[in-house]
Protein backbone atom coordinates (compact mmCIF):
# COMPACT_ATOMS: atom_id res chain seq x y z
CA UNK A 1 0.00 0.00 0.00
CA UNK A 2 1.26 3.44 -1.03
CA UNK A 3 1.32 5.79 2.24
CA UNK A 4 2.08 9.53 0.40
CA UNK A 5 2.52 12.23 2.87
CA UNK A 6 1.47 10.58 6.07
CA UNK A 7 -2.30 9.77 4.37
CA UNK A 8 -3.65 7.21 3.99
CA UNK A 9 -5.75 7.02 0.21
CA UNK A 10 -9.50 7.77 1.03
CA UNK A 11 -10.12 4.34 -0.81
CA UNK A 12 -12.86 2.07 0.13
CA UNK A 13 -11.77 -1.58 0.99
CA UNK A 14 -7.93 -1.49 1.81
CA UNK A 15 -7.06 -4.58 3.71
CA UNK A 16 -6.69 -4.27 7.35
CA UNK A 17 -3.74 -6.72 7.04
CA UNK A 18 -1.82 -3.42 5.74
CA UNK A 19 -2.09 -2.48 9.45
CA UNK A 20 -0.91 -5.66 10.93
CA UNK A 21 2.63 -3.78 11.54
CA UNK A 22 0.60 -0.23 12.69
CA UNK A 23 0.77 0.24 16.26
CA UNK A 24 -2.16 2.27 18.22
CA UNK A 25 -0.26 5.13 18.89
CA UNK A 26 0.73 5.28 15.53
CA UNK A 27 -2.87 5.28 13.56
CA UNK A 28 -2.86 9.04 13.91
CA UNK A 29 -0.65 9.61 11.95
CA UNK A 30 -2.69 8.17 9.00
CA UNK A 31 -5.56 10.32 10.07
CA UNK A 32 -3.69 13.44 9.62
CA UNK A 33 -7.27 15.54 10.41
CA UNK A 34 -8.35 13.68 13.48
CA UNK A 35 -4.75 13.93 14.36
CA UNK A 36 -4.88 17.63 14.24
CA UNK A 37 -8.09 18.06 15.86
CA UNK A 38 -6.95 15.99 19.05
CA UNK A 39 -5.63 18.85 21.08
CA UNK A 40 -9.18 19.93 21.15
CA UNK A 41 -10.17 16.83 22.94
CA UNK A 42 -10.92 16.91 26.67
CA UNK A 43 -8.81 14.11 27.53
CA UNK A 44 -5.54 14.01 26.57
CA UNK A 45 -4.84 10.49 24.83
CA UNK A 46 -8.25 10.59 23.50
CA UNK A 47 -8.99 7.93 21.03
CA UNK A 48 -12.33 9.37 19.91
CA UNK A 49 -14.12 6.68 20.13
CA UNK A 50 -16.25 7.05 23.69
CA UNK A 51 -14.99 10.02 25.62
CA UNK A 52 -16.82 12.94 26.31
CA UNK A 53 -15.78 16.28 24.42
CA UNK A 54 -14.69 14.88 21.93
CA UNK A 55 -13.24 17.61 18.91
CA UNK A 56 -13.11 14.71 16.91
CA UNK A 57 -16.24 13.44 17.10
CA UNK A 58 -17.58 17.01 17.22
CA UNK A 59 -16.05 17.58 13.69
CA UNK A 60 -17.92 14.63 12.44
CA UNK A 61 -20.65 15.87 13.41
CA UNK A 62 -19.80 19.10 11.63
CA UNK A 63 -18.80 17.29 8.88
CA UNK A 64 -15.52 18.52 8.93
CA UNK A 65 -14.34 15.14 9.21
CA UNK A 66 -16.10 12.95 6.85
CA UNK A 67 -17.89 10.64 8.12
CA UNK A 68 -16.50 7.52 5.93
CA UNK A 69 -12.74 8.55 7.37
CA UNK A 70 -13.71 8.70 11.01
CA UNK A 71 -15.63 4.81 9.84
CA UNK A 72 -12.23 3.55 8.86
CA UNK A 73 -10.31 5.13 11.76
CA UNK A 74 -12.70 3.21 14.50
CA UNK A 75 -12.63 0.09 12.47
CA UNK A 76 -8.76 0.20 12.33
CA UNK A 77 -8.43 0.82 15.95
CA UNK A 78 -11.28 -1.78 16.68
CA UNK A 79 -8.52 -4.59 14.86
CA UNK A 80 -5.56 -3.26 16.49
CA UNK A 81 -7.29 -3.44 19.57
CA UNK A 82 -8.30 -6.76 19.25
CA UNK A 83 -5.06 -8.10 17.35
CA UNK A 84 -3.12 -10.09 19.55
CA UNK A 85 -0.28 -8.22 21.33
CA UNK A 86 3.11 -8.94 19.56
CA UNK A 87 5.92 -7.93 22.36
CA UNK A 88 5.17 -5.42 25.52
CA UNK A 89 6.83 -1.97 24.18
CA UNK A 90 10.07 -0.84 26.09
CA UNK A 91 9.27 2.58 26.63
ZN1 LIG B 1 -11.08 12.76 20.82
Amino acid sequence: MEVAGGLVADTPGFSSLDFDHIEKEELRNYFVEMEQAAPLCKFRGCLHLKEPKCAVKAKVDTGEILNSRYDNYVQFLQEITDRKPRYPKND
